[in-house]
């Protein structure tokens, strides 16, 4: 059939790039170790930067959320799928990552990637600019196409540059998002000069902390309470399946702001509330986070960052200036890093390969994701095998 022979012939087309992309199945429980495809690993694949995605607390609270309140939520948030488990999510978020802004509300979503499609379609409509940092994450970039406002890509990181394109727009609402932490590079963003830009052109500022929240600030409150920040100009959005460790997203925003999202949001109106059991599971993993072993994992990450930013220096290829949990190593063509990931792979090393369109043409990478769960000795094994690589490169 013609239709068929046509998706035939562009599979064939990315698997001759080497862009085509495989499924692993995980056997057991997302962790450091664990069984995939059969084989018992060491994976460096994951987001869980805290080690929470098996906690038995978090699976302790996950059971009593499905006892108390069922397997499913039954509907959209806005006809009966609204929980007391959600609402209370809710209001811990709030309290625990709302210190940005004065009167502080959350509203949770089922994955970031709908947070973020709710943001930036709400905040900006037809008549706005759109200000989106190169780098950002494919959600943000969705986001902004569905908004159909004008989106202005500024260039990484670069405050100046943007401080131009803001100087000579006259659009009456101004949308400037980026991520805080950027999930392929691990760099974090410019958000002092980013807010203060936005202050000054009376901007939106969203921040996507997908790879902040519970690794960065006091306790794990994120990137803004890291960098300090505080405005009404901002709005954050961080996601609970990565350090969290169970699934979902909130948007934390002024009051106004929040209940604005309520309104309009279509990617939050129309679609069914995650089940109550996992906002029950969520409640508990925010405890987890703000707790003393929340600290203890905080530091035991620090450290396995450091070192991997040791091991990775002494490689032939090239890291990226990264001192958060995601650290790449960049080798350039895709072929070439589906090599080094098999190699690692046959050394029970479970490294991804990260290709386009996720990274720019030419800067295909190995993304070693570290998490709390991790070992010294699993860096130790991750070392050895660089090494070998090294020598045959
Ligand atoms: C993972 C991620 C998202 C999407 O979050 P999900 O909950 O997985 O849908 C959004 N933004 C960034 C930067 C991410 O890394």
């Amino acid at each position: 059939m013609l239709l068929l022979d046509t998706l035939t012939q562009g599979l064939v087309d990315l698997e001759a790039r080497g862009l085509t992309r495989r499924r692993r199945i995980a056997d057991t429980a997302c962790a450091a170790h664990m069984t995939v495809d059969g084989r018992d690993i060491v994976g460096f694949a994951s987001n869980d930067y805290l080690g929470l995605a098996a906690h038995p607390a978090l699976v302790a609270a996950q059971a009593e959320g499905a006892q108390r309140y069922g397997a499913g939520s039954g509907g959209s948030h806005l006809l009966g799928g609204h929980s007391r488990a959600h609402a209370k999510l809710e209001d811990d978020l709030a309290a625990f990552a709302g210190g940005f802004v004065d009167a502080p509300r959350a509203l949770s979503f089922c994955t970031g990637y709908m947070a973020n499609l709710a943001t930036l379609t709400a905040l900006a409509g037809r008549d706005a600019t759109l200000f989106s940092d190169a780098l950002n994450h494919a959600s943000l970039i969705d986001g902004a196409r569905l908004s159909r406002a004008d989106v202005q890509i500024y260039p990484h990181g670069d405050a100046e540059a943007l401080a131009a394109m803001l100087d000579a727009c006259d659009s009456p609402v101004k949308v400037i998002v980026t991520d805080s932490v950027f999930s392929m590079d691990g760099d974090i963003a410019p958000l002092a000069a980013l807010l203060a830009l936005a202050e000054q052109h009376g901007a939106w500022l969203v921040v996507d902390d997908a790879h902040g929240f519970g690794v960065l600030g006091p306790q794990g409150r994120g990137a803004l309470a890291h960098a300090a920040l505080r405005s009404p100009h901002l709005v954050y959005v961080c996601t609970l399946g990565k350090a969290a460790g169970v699934a979902g997203a909130a948007v934390i925003a002024h009051e106004t702001v929040i209940e604005w999202l309520v309104q309009r949001a279509r990617p939050y109106i129309f679609t069914t509330a995650a089940a109550p059991a996992v906002a029950h599971a969520v409640s508990a993993s925010l405890t987890l986070i703000a707790s003393s072993e929340g600290d203890a994992r905080r530091a035991h990450l620090a450290a396995l960052i450091e070192r991997t930013r040791a091991i990775l220096e002494r490689t032939p290829w090239q890291p990226v200036d990264s001192m958060t949990a995601v650290q790449p190593l960049i080798i350039g063509e895709n072929e070439a890093t589906l090599a080094l990931a098999a190699k690692l792979d046959a050394a029970g090393l479970w490294v991804p390969a990260i290709r386009p369109p996720t990274v720019p043409v030419g800067t295909s990478r190995l993304r070693i994701s570290l998490s709390a769960g991790h070992s010294f000795d699993d860096l130790a094994r991750l070392e050895a095998a660089f090494d070998r690589l090294g020598e045959t490169a």
